[in-house]
């Protein structure tokens, strides 16, 4: 490989990755080396043929796509075809199925009544007046706040101490704000405009971006060991960690991992939805996944089916980090990261461990394409 042959070089072949690659071919003209550890592309959003049934099986998780942003679903379908999936989350607890996000359904067979809408207002106000949270400052008093202590602690306090591994005092209050609270019985658990599965599925959708005469792809290759042969006059898109990019000089920032166990069932249909969220504390794993939900056009054909269940797990160096925990250490330590990054030249960091930002797939592509415009423009917005 002669590395002097690409003005351009990306770390990381994940969504953000191979969205600036094909990004930068087509804006400058000029050739674009790709390169990533693993052995596939697509980072986390990859998907695979499981050999037993053939059900396209998502290798780190259920990936649904939703957006709002018109320029992403745009730039995404000059790749592929999306189905017309639409998420719908069922929560366990104690032997009990509810909707997730919380919705009527949720409160009404939780508490056993038969609210109306505009009755449900009054109803959590009166539960959450008696905790006196005025300003929320953490997950758990937003959370009591949105939805009262009792479907606090049902649905939200065992799953999140599972999810993260601390106590919801020491979260940040914005996670939650992730999830809707619900007056009526809709149960998408998004309500964006444009949602789907990419039709052929996400490994077809990563090879279609980076299928480019200008974009070559070197997998099974730490960025870190090719770096000194990089030309210093070559531009580096890097998406790995921030910190381990420095050596982790301002100590490590806190990441949450993922263990997933699969099984191939010997029924057509195990649980009826993609993803049952598991509730209770003592049930080590959040969620369930059973992969041909996301495909409802394909059908079933093989009498079997796909299951995973998620274990959320410690990080440490060398294991997959997958969501950013944000601690105030976190924050402080980033920002120093942030003070060096600023200072290097031809060196911009992007993703959600180049910038240790808990970004879902439409955020990471419309950052990617912002930061491709804005490089081209002169002006970083990730430094
Ligand atoms: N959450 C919860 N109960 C649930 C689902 C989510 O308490 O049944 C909380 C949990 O703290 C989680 C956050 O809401 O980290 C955001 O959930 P989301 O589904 O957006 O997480 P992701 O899909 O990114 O894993």
């Amino acid at each position: 490989m002669r590395y002097s042959d690409f003005p351009y070089v990306i770390a990381g072949a994940g969504i953000t990755g191979c969205t600036l690659a094909r990004c930068i071919a087509e804006e400058t003209g000029k050739r674009v080396l790709i390169v990533d550890r693993r052995n596939h592309i697509g980072g986390n959003c990859h998907s695979r043929l499981d050999p037993q049934t053939g059900i396209e099986v998502h290798s780190y998780g259920t990936h649904v796509f939703h957006t709002g942003e018109k320029r992403v679903w745009d730039f995404l379908n000059r790749f592929c075809e999306f189905n017309s999936y639409r998420h719908k989350v069922v929560t366990l607890y104690k032997g009990r199925t509810y909707h997730m996000p919380v919705n009527l359904q949720t409160i009404n067979s939780f508490f056993g009544i038969s609210l109306k809408p505009h009755e449900v207002d009054e109803f959590i106000r009166l539960k959450s007046s008696r905790e006196n949270i005025t300003d929320p400052q953490n997950l758990e008093e937003k959370a009591v706040s949105l939805i009262g202590r009792e479907l606090y602690e049902a649905f939200v306090k065992g799953y999140t101490l599972k999810q993260w591994g601390r106590d919801p005092r020491e979260l940040p209050a914005e996670i939650i704000t992730r999830l809707p609270f619900r007056h009526g019985y809709e149960c998408d658990y998004f309500t964006c405009r444009y949602q789907g599965l990419p039709w052929n599925g996400y490994a077809d959708l990563f090879e279609k971006m980076l299928d480019h005469e200008l974009i070559e792809v070197t997998l099974e290759t730490d960025f870190f060991d090719i770096r000194k042969e990089i030309p210093e006059e070559s531009t580096v898109f890097y998406t790995g960690p921030v910190d381990r990019f420095f050596d982790y000089r301002h100590g490590e920032l806190s990441w949450r991992s993922l263990r997933f166990e699969y099984e191939v069932k010997d029924v057509s249909d195990y649980q009826g939805t993609a993803v049952m969220n598991y509730a209770d504390i003592d049930i080590p794993f959040t969620r369930m996944h059973e992969y041909q939900h996301l495909h409802p056009e394909r059908g079933n054909k093989s009498g079997k089916t796909v299951i995973a269940r998620e274990y959320p797990e410690a990080w440490q160096q060398g294991d997959e980090p997958y969501y950013p925990v944000n601690t105030a250490q976190d924050r402080q330590r980033l920002e120093l990261y942030r003070q060096e990054t600023s200072k290097l030249e031809n060196i911009h960091f992007a993703g959600r461990l180049g910038c240790y930002r808990y970004y879902d797939m439409d955020k990471a592509v419309l950052a990617a394409l912002e930061l491709c415009n804005a490089v081209f423009q002169g002006h970083d917005n990730c430094k």
